[in-house]
Order: structure tokens, then sequence, then C-alpha cells
């Protein structure tokens, strides 16, 4: 009878918390959501997340308000995200960076497997290889020659250990066989500001940030690191083209919730995400900063789930392989 009692006591009270997930669920949301960018103001993450955090407002009826969150890679912000509620009104929108740091911080606040929900994959950035307007080198193979005479002096912006300014220069490199002097910051919006006051001479970042200023000359660009040619940048080679082999990557964006965030609020935020990447809008600006929304069956949980764990795979070896660790 005891035992009877307990199992339908447990019933009663899993019924009740489902009724209660689903008509949450049904009223959600009701308040501001706030979307935690890991990085600085100003910066690449920061203008995807405020152009799809824009166009999800409107389709959930909330505003969706952006939090800068930068420090350590990255990591601060997850860190941030991965203890709060999970109650579908804080979330979290990172990049790359979610993968590598797994590996990178043997010492992480968090899970990185375990610690989020999933809500989608948003759009995969190329990244460019740029310098202050007044650097030396004019094209690639000139920069390679010149930072390798001047390693000492030559200073490269970044946005932390974890993040895909770091992961790019660390390749750069790694490719051109030379350490250079590395400059962190908060995000890559401040490391701009050093860019183009001269404070520091390159940088490798996503076109979400460089496109306008490459564009407008304010900057130097070498090259880029997507497999073709950017329409927006027809006269930056492809960083093959300038002679470093096989130096592609995309800096892929994703969308989480704190572990324990109700499936159908997770699958809501989805469906506003998928609405969000074929907004015209959205689709056009991206496109001016050199990147296209994610299709819509990758803005779905699984496909990010996925994505991390493939991407954590494919880093876990090379970042082991070189031994060097954030902390
Ligand atoms: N682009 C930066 C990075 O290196 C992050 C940012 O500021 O958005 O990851």
């Amino acid at each position: 009878m005891k035992i009877l009692k307990t199992m339908l006591g447990v019933t009663a009270a899993a019924a009740v918390s489902l009724l209660s997930t689903s008509t949450f669920a049904q009223t959600y949301p009701e308040r501001t959501i706030t979307m935690v960018v890991p990085f600085a103001a100003g910066g690449p993450t920061d203008t995807v997340a405020r152009l799809v955090a824009e166009s999800m407002s409107k389709d959930l009826g909330q505003q969706i308000v952006v939090e800068n969150v930068g420090g350590a890679g990255g990591t601060l912000g997850a860190g941030r995200v991965a203890q709060a509620d999970a109650d579908g009104y804080t979330i979290l929108l990172h990049h790359i960076g979610m993968a590598t740091s797994a590996t990178l911080y043997r010492k992480l606040a968090y899970d990185t497997l375990n610690a989020f929900e999933y809500v989608g994959l948003v759009t995969d950035v190329p990244m460019t290889i740029v310098a202050r307007k007044d650097f030396e080198p004019t094209d690639l193979k000139g920069l390679i020659d010149y930072v390798k005479a001047n390693k000492d002096t030559v200073t490269v912006a970044n946005a932390g250990i974890g993040a895909a300014s770091h992961l790019c220069g660390m390749m750069f490199m790694s490719a051109i066989e030379t350490p250079l002097v590395t400059v962190p910051y908060k995000g890559t919006g401040p490391a701009m500001t050093d860019l183009l006051g001269g404070q520091v001479d390159i940088m490798c970042d996503q076109t979400t940030n460089t496109t306008k200023q490459i564009q407008g000359g304010t900057i130097k660009a070498y090259a880029v690191t997507s497999p073709e040619k950017l329409p927006v940048l027809p006269d930056v080679p492809t960083a093959v083209e300038g002679g470093l082999k096989d130096f592609t990557v995309g800096i892929w964006h994703g969308v989480y919730a704190p572990k324990g965030t109700p499936a159908e609020v997770t699958e809501r935020l989805s469906k506003s995400l998928q609405v969000a990447l074929k907004d015209q809008n959205v689709i056009d600006r991206f496109a001016e900063l050199g990147t296209v929304p994610s299709p819509e069956a990758d803005a779905t949980p699984a496909a990010l789930k996925a994505k991390l764990e493939g991407e954590i795979a494919r880093w876990k070896p090379v970042i082991e392989a070189a031994g060097q660790y954030a902390d």
C-alpha cells in the first residue's frame, strides 16, 4: 500500500509538473528575455546577436535584450547562462568558442556538453586577416615575410583564449611557424577601436566586424578565410590563394539556454530563430557583412547539439597537440 501510495504520489507530482510546464510553455514569453553575448558590445558576435534578437522579438511579441558579458574568451558569459534560471528568460548566443573552450580551459565553471539546452545554429561567418591602415605589407605574402622578420614587435589583437580571433590567430602563427605577441580584449569591438587607432598591428576577425572598415579603407585586408572570395570583398583573396595552404575556417554561431529549460520553450525559441533567419532584413544585413543565415534545418536543437559535439571532437586533438591551454 505504501509503495502504491508512493507511486501514485510520484505520478501525481509528475502530472502536475507536466501540466505546469505546458501551461508555462503556452504563455511563454510573458516578459523581456535576456540574450547574453559573451563578448563586448560593438563586435561581430554582438552584431549578429542584435540583428537576430530584433527579429525574434517581433515574432515572440516580447523584447529580447542583449547583455554583453565579455572576458576570458567567452567563457564568463557562457558560465553566466549556465548558472541562470532555466525558465527561458536567459539565453546565450555564442560561437565556435563554445567548442574550443571545452578543451582550451581544463577548469571551466560549467560542463559544456551538460550545462545547456540547444535552440539552433544561426550563421557561419568567414574570418578576415586585417591590419591597421598604415601597416607596411601590401599583400599576404608581404605580411608573412614582414611578421617573420619583426616577430618581437608585431602585435596581434584577439578577444582572449577561446575566442574566434584567438583560434584564427593561432592558426596563422602555426601556418607561418612564428609565434607573435598577442593582445587580449574583451571582444574584437574594442580591439577594432585600437586597430583603427594604430595601437595594435593585426587581427583575424569575423567579416561581421571588418567588412565595413575594409570597404571604407580604414583598415587593410590581406585575406578572407572562406573557400571562395566574398562578393562584398571582391578584391580580397582567400588565404589559400594568398599562399596559406588549407587555411579555411568559418565561425559558426548558436543559441543556447540553461540546462533544464523546458523543451516546449526551446522549441518556441527555435521556431522564432527560424523566422528571424528568413527575415529579409536579417538576410540583407548579413549579406552586407559577408555572411548568410543558417538554413532552417540547422536552426534546430538537434542540429546545434550535433554541431557542438562534432566540433569539440574536431578541435580537441588539435588543441591537445598544440599543448596550449588557457589555464
Ligand atoms: N570576434 C570575437 C572573437 O574573436 C568576439 C567578439 O567580439 O564578438 O571571438
